[in-house]
């Protein structure tokens, strides 16, 4: 087991950033931690890699309890965060050895991260001259350099173009044939494009935690996007037999997760007449992963 995650709440002030979250990841796994932005992503983040501890629950890396032991933890880790700080005054092959003299890692190692993070063409610059997608290798680069068991990926490809998205996921690929790799994004087609499983967390709850396969592979899964005149009870909405889950949009427009195999639409209807509510409109569509996260996090 790589990271085991149990029952972690964390509180800002007043504010629950995560509530009772668990899961495990185990070594090997590419993990995508997908949720909208104010999630929890981050906060979950910094706690394993033991930046922040948690209000209550616990975190254990490669074994070693967070709280506990944090310098050992660090070593097992490698660890982009959100916000890649990078020195950019400083050039590319400087910064790197700098960070291997911080962990105590091998000269030798600064070249071996600038080949496998394809920067060889840019290694003599200034951090600052680099595109974004450079500064992410050389981020990458440096969460590698002391060559951790887990990498924790906070949102590495945003603000990248498309090409650079290309070249970064293929790297992120690259990496996870070794390593256990945990990367959290708000992007679902990034979590098909490089995860083994997706873990879905919306207002810091985990909402599903399912293999890529058996997400993309929900069989039988449809979605009914319905608009009524005005908002109706959720609640009742899923006591129709064959509705697995509802998320409110806005007003009276709900996306509806159902069964294939029993068509709810008609259902639907029957509800819709039965509450004095009109549909304004209403299709259906066979569950993509895109769909699935939409509603379950209400995202439009
Ligand atoms: P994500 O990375 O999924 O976008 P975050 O973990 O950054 O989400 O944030 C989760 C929630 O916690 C948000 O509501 C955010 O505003 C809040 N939050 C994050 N960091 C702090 C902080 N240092 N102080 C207070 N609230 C915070
Ligand atoms: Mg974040």
């Amino acid at each position: 087991m790589s990271i085991h995650v149990s029952n972690v709440t964390k509180l800002y002030g007043e504010q629950k950033a995560l509530n009772e979250v668990s899961f495990k990841v185990n070594s090997g796994e590419v993990i995508g931690f997908l949720g909208p932005n104010g999630a929890g992503k981050s906060t979950m983040m910094k706690i394993i890699t033991g930046y922040i501890p948690q209000s209550s629950g616990t975190v254990e890396v490669c074994g070693i309890d967070v709280r506990e032991d944090s310098l050992a933890v660090r070593k097992k880790v490698g660890y982009l965060p959100e916000h890649n700080p990078l020195y950019t005054d400083m050039y590319v092959r400087e910064y790197l050895a700098f960070v291997a003299g911080v962990h105590g890692a091998s000269k030798s190692k600064v070249d071996e991260m600038i080949e496998k993070t394809g920067l060889t063409p840019e290694s003599h610059k200034r951090i600052g001259e680099l595109s974004k997608g450079y500064r992410q290798r050389v981020g990458l680069a440096q969460a590698m350099i002391h060559d951790p068991e887990v990498l924790i990926l906070d949102e590495p490809t945003t603000g990248l173009d498309p090409n650079q998205l290309v070249d970064i996921r293929k790297l992120i690929r690259e990496i996870g044939k070794e390593k256990t790799v945990m990367l959290s994004t708000h992007i679902m087609q990034e979590v098909e494009a490089v995860c083994d499983r997706v873990i879905i967390i919306n207002k810091g709850e985990i909402a599903t935690d399912k293999k890529t396969t058996e997400m993309q592979g929900s069989e039988g899964t449809v979605i009914l996007n319905v608009e009524f005149d005005e908002p109706v009870s959720a609640s009742a909405l899923k006591k129709i037999a064959g509705v697995k889950r509802v998320q409110h949009v806005e007003g009276g427009h709900y996306l509806i997760e159902a069964s294939e195999a029993r068509d709810v639409r008609s259902d639907v209807f029957k509800f819709a007449v039965d509450h004095g509510r009109f549909i304004l409109q209403s299709h259906q569509e066979k569950a993509k992963l895109e769909d699935i996260f939409r509603s379950i996090t209400g995202q439009k």
